[in-house]
């Protein structure tokens, strides 16, 4: 089936009540059959369900709809999209290990990679996503995963993917990607040789500033990386926590599994039905809500382009773009809604967010409605005038998240703003 179709009928069965909207399931438990029903779940000899933390109906079909978007083979929901990082990372290293992050990523993410598992023991080692060969030197054989973005948010690069797993496939590492920015519709990791993808359900994926939620979705035939090898010994091993139960011996997807069976088990972060709803009807629109957003972004890029008060715009649909080249190459129907624009001065960008009126001052992507971020006073404030350079953030940079609005009123809306 194709993408569109996928996006509104995938993972749903109706029941005998024959409900079009997939029901909420909203409930804590399950009663088991009998004693040897419970155990046989337990034991996994069986699938299905226990307990909410673990697994739902609703969740369930969010998380196979979405998997099927992403061409993986199961996914597992979250309560937001850094927990979903979290636990991609959680699910892999452990105290003297490192893992490998592209510097050019979301706030949260850096700090997550840079100080909250730095107390865990976990080390994080940094490359510029836009010179992947720095990969090389930074690994070491504690080296347990490659976390990057494949458009970066929010300084707009894009990821090179050949060269990433080039590298990451010879020393058997695996590679995960955020996908938030582009989406599943513009952009499939696992098609490209990523092994898991991680996502933000609270942008694109309800489209509407919803509900914060998240998603780890893994590729087929991931086993096959994780078997005997010495870096993921934890897989390849009993399980002490699960009664001895060894993850790759299960014909099962076993990163997935093992993030719901360890880590919602034990951490939690699970998302409620109702917002596990709300992404799934996101999802029936997502596709063509991307094609919006998509163009009303090259369409408002190459106005600003064109404005003298712009001293440079980023955006990897423009042909100006040094990115250009990389993202025609690996989203060539689209490069999402999110760009930024430099003007002269602080001062300058300061005015111009504070002048909009279709573009909501807020620090979020992804949302039906128009966003205008000035970094340099939010998300990058603590940062002095050099290490905004440093972090490729100017004084001057403004972000805009393109919403749904008629693309014609909100380049009039910036018009004005800019003066
Ligand atoms: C928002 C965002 C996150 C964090 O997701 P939450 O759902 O807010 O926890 C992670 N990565 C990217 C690229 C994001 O934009």
């Amino acid at each position: 089936m194709k993408e569109q179709t996928l996006a509104i009928h995938a993972g749903y069965e109706k029941d005998a009540q024959g409900t079009m909207v997939v029901p909420i399931y909203q409930t804590t438990a399950y009663e088991f059959r009998d004693t040897t029903h419970a155990a046989n779940l337990f034991k996994l000899k069986e699938l299905g369900n226990i307990y909410t933390r673990l697994m739902n109906p609703t969740t369930d079909v969010f998380e196979k709809r979405f998997t099927s978007l992403e061409k993986g083979v199961a996914g597992v929901g979250t309560a937001s999209g850094m927990s979903a990082i979290f636990y991609a990372i959680a699910n892999v290293a452990e105290s003297g290990d490192n893992i490998i992050v592209a510097k050019q990523v979301y706030g949260g993410t850096s700090t997550l990679t840079t100080h909250t598992i730095k107390r865990f023991g976990i080390e994080s080692r940094y490359f510029d996503v836009n010179n992947p060969l720095e990969i090389e030197e930074l690994i070491d054989n504690r080296t347990k995963l490659i976390l990057f973005e494949s458009i970066t948010n929010p300084s707009i690069d894009v990821a090179d993917f050949n060269a990433i797993t080039e590298i990451a496939n010879s020393h058997n590492i695996l590679t995960c990607v955020d996908n938030t920015v582009a989406t599943p519709i513009y952009c499939k990791p696992l098609t490209l040789g990523c092994d898991l993808v991680v996502h933000s359900a609270s942008k694109y994926t309800t489209g509407q500033g919803l509900a914060i939620g998240g998603i780890i979705v893994e590729r087929e035939n991931l086993v096959d990386k994780i078997k005997n090898n010495p870096r993921y010994y934890h897989f390849n091993e009993p399980d002490e926590s699960y009664h001895g139960l060894i993850y790759s011996d299960l014909s099962l997807p076993l990163f997935t599994l093992r993030v719901r069976l360890a880590l919602l088990r034990d951490l939690g972060a699970t998302p409620s039905p109702f917002n596990s709803w709300l992404y799934i009807q996101g999802l029936e629109t997502l596709p063509l809500r991307m094609k919006q957003h998509s163009s009303s972004a090259l369409a408002i890029a190459k106005f600003l382009e064109a404005h003298p008060k712009v001293k440079k715009v980023n955006y990897p649909g423009l042909k100006s773009n040094k990115n250009y080249k990389l993202a025609q190459k690996y989203f060539p129907k689209g490069q999402s809604g999110l760009l930024s624009f430099e003007v002269s001065s602080l001062e300058e960008a300061q005015k111009i967010a504070d002048s909009t009126e279709i573009f909501s001052l807020v620090v979020n992507i992804g949302d039906s409605k128009s966003i205008i971020t000035h970094p340099a006073s939010t998300t990058h404030q603590q940062l002095s005038a050099k290490e905004l350079i440093e972090a490729g953030v100017p004084a001057g940079l403004i972000r805009l998240s393109i919403g749904l609005e008629d693309t014609d009123d909100l380049i009039e809306d910036l018009k004005k703003a800019l003066g």
